[in-house]
């Protein structure tokens, strides 16, 4: 089995087709086509298998790209695919999931020293740094104090 054909019944199998249909479309035989879905948990009603998948993919049991069973790590950040190079060809083939909106730019003012920065997604920044924020809250007021 090369790997084009794997990638096609795990494909065909999210779509919800039967092992039949995909045993056509591959030229395998029927039995092998469900054998290799049994191993990677796809088996079953192709409507089932369709919840299954997105189901599980979800809650990060499987990789999305080839359905393998992920382990995920103790602590961390979980994990979506199962290797780097899935999750490479998982972005090549769903190119517009990633289209992440680009974080708004904001050109504001500084309220303590009156100058122009860019805030990125934040609109209600008030000063254009740090020395600025401390500066405008403790030492004004202190100064007022005098
Ligand atoms: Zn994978
Ligand atoms: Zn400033």
């Amino acid at each position: 089995m090369t790997d084009g054909q794997k990638n096609k019944i795990i494909e065909l199998r999210k779509n919800g087709a039967g092992y039949k249909a995909i045993a056509t479309e591959v030229g395998m035989s029927r039995d092998a086509v469900r054998a290799f879905c049994k191993s990677r948990n796809i088996s079953g009603f192709g409507a089932v298998t369709v919840m299954n998948i997105n189901e599980q993919t979800e809650n990060g049991n499987i990789c999305p790209n080839c359905c393998k069973p992920i382990t995920q790590p103790h602590k961390g950040r979980r994990k979506k695919f199962c290797s780097e190079k899935c999750r490479r060809d998982w972005w090549k083939e769903h190119p517009e999931s990633g289209t992440q909106k680009e974080t708004a730019q904001y050109r504001l003012k500084c309220t303590y020293c009156g100058k122009e920065f860019i805030s990125y997604g934040n609109k209600n920044r008030k000063y254009c740094s740090h020395y600025c924020y401390i500066h405008d809250r403790f030492w004004k007021k202190e100064e007022g104090r005098i």
